[in-house]
């Protein structure tokens, strides 16, 4: 029997196999660090008198605490402040190379590592982040691991595992124009559910996927873990190939030539067989956006908010009308007639250049709605701020009266100075939507930047098709 993307790359990095129901011994390519996760790692390997096993295959960068405006200026957040200078300390006493807040290639973890060419096929990639997916879409086996973890890594460069399931998501047929990656990872969560993807590898495959450009597969790997999966992955292919040619760390002459020779063989053999399967009509996918507190509730734009007498299933019921409560949302209401007060567009989910080029493209020449308090513009990466630049969107965000910022995870999470006030709705482009997600009481609705971008101009949650 053949097997699938997941188990070749598992097979590849096999240290020793688990028996009796142990777990295997993995080798680890590479771990992203960031300066949430990384201190307990670092004080553990100090207690131990220990050293990195393999310097050169860890690298960290400043992201989450990190302001978005002022960045020469001292952060004015004590706790932010003290955990961005423990990452540095730590990463100047241990050797780890450090991306820090001003460089040039600073930027959110699962940003900055695609773009330095860091990330590519085949690898194993962890990081203390559970959307270390987003790298699976070269085909690697990226996934988020625990802080004791990222310690036993910087140790050993493997971990101890037992192997994931597999599942097959196949997005067949092409798109409408309308929709895109956000969409369809949307109206996936929303198909299999918040739990749909548990212990699994989910393998996105289909005339869909394979359309889509390196930036587009990111959004769709990078919402695995909001499905429940351990991964996200894409078989890599010309697409790939041709976006990682010439990155400061993808290799070059003779080697460029034997790697690309191995990434052509991590498919999915035609008789590999998946734990599981689902199938989805790329036809039938349009605008997506989210209604409730996980980013299981969306539905297409042009629904209603759903009714939870209408819903059979008593659990889901009760989350809907717990979910309905806290969005400040009746029964029935119109997706579209939904007024927000702030848009943000960033986040490791859609903060890419593809994703600036989108929203930029539909804000030129019009002005935010007098309704919107805010529109934040915030580039995934400090590359992608420069390009963005280089290609004059940031005058289009200024004279739309979006503020620019520097790149950072910004309002994804109430963890720095981005945040929401207590009872503020926003449509956003970020990964999750939880209660608090984006500061105390906030309330938010994920879309795509195509999306979001409409429903600044129009101040109600809008398509680009309704200006
Ligand atoms: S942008 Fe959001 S989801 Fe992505 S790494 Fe930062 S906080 Fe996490």
């Amino acid at each position: 029997m053949g097997t699938t993307l997941a188990e070749k790359v598992w097979a590849d990095h096999l240290v020793r196999k688990g028996s009796d129901g142990a777990p295997d011994l993995l080798y680890i390519d590479l771990m992203l660090m960031h300066e949430v996760t990384s201190p307990q790692a670092f004080e553990g390997l100090r207690l131990a008198g220990r050293k990195p096993r393999h310097l050169d295959q860890l690298i960290a960068t400043e992201d989450h605490n990190t302001p978005t405006v002022d960045i020469d200026r001292p952060n004015p957040d004590k706790t932010s402040a003290l955990q961005l200078s423990t990452l540095e300390k730590n990463c100047k006493e241990f050797g780890v190379r450090l991306h820090p807040l001003g460089d040039a290639d600073q930027g959110i973890v699962h940003a900055f590592a695609p773009i330095l060419g860091l990330t590519q096929p085949g690898m194993t990639i962890v990081c203390g982040d559970s959307h270390t997916s987003t790298h699976g879409a070269f085909g690697a086996l990226a996934f988020g691991i625990g802080t004791s973890e990222v310690e036993h890594v910087m140790a050993t460069q493997t971990l101890s595992l037992k192997p994931f399931k597999t599942m097959a998501i196949n997005v067949n047929g092409t798109l409408p124009a309308d929709a895109t990656a956000k969409d369809v990872i949307l109206a996936i969560i929303a198909k299999i559910g918040t739990g749909g993807g548990q212990g699994h590898v989910i393998e996105y495959r289909g005339e869909a996927i394979r359309n889509m450009t390196m930036d587009e597969r990111m959004t769709v790997c990078n919402m695995s873990i909001e499905a429940g999966a351990r991964a996200g992955m894409i078989a890599p292919d010309e697409t790939t190939f041709e976006y990682l040619k010439g990155r400061p760390h993808a290799p070059e002459g003779e080697l460029w030539d034997q790697a690309v020779a191995y990434w052509k063989t991590l498919k999915t053999d035609d008789d590999a067989v998946f734990d599981k399967v689902v199938d989805i009509d790329a036809s039938e996918i349009g605008p997506f956006v989210t209604w409730g507190t996980n980013p299981g509730q969306g539905l297409p734009i042009t629904a209603n908010v759903p009714v939870p007498e209408d819903i059979a299933d008593a659990t889901k019921r009760a989350a809907a009308e717990r979910a309905l409560k806290y969005m400040d949302l009746k029964p029935g209401t119109p997706i579209k007639s939904i007024p927000v007060d702030t848009v943000f567009i960033g986040s490791c989910t859609n903060g890419r250049i593809d994703d600036l080029r989108a929203a930029a493209a539909i804000m030129k020449g019009h002005h935010k709605a007098k309704s919107i308090h805010r529109v934040l513009v915030v580039p995934a990466s400090s590359r992608v701020r420069l390009q963005a630049e280089q290609e004059g969107l940031d005058r289009i965000f200024k004279d739309f009266g979006a503020e620019w910022r520097n790149a950072g995870c910004s309002m994804c999470l109430g963890m720095n100075p981005d945040k929401l006030v207590p009872g503020e709705r926003s449509i956003s482009t970020s990964n999750r939507n939880f209660e608090g997600r984006q500061g105390k009481g906030s309330r938010t609705h994920l879309a795509s930047p195509q999306v979001a971008a409409a429903t600044a101009i129009r101040g109600t949650i809008s398509s680009p098709a309704d200006l």
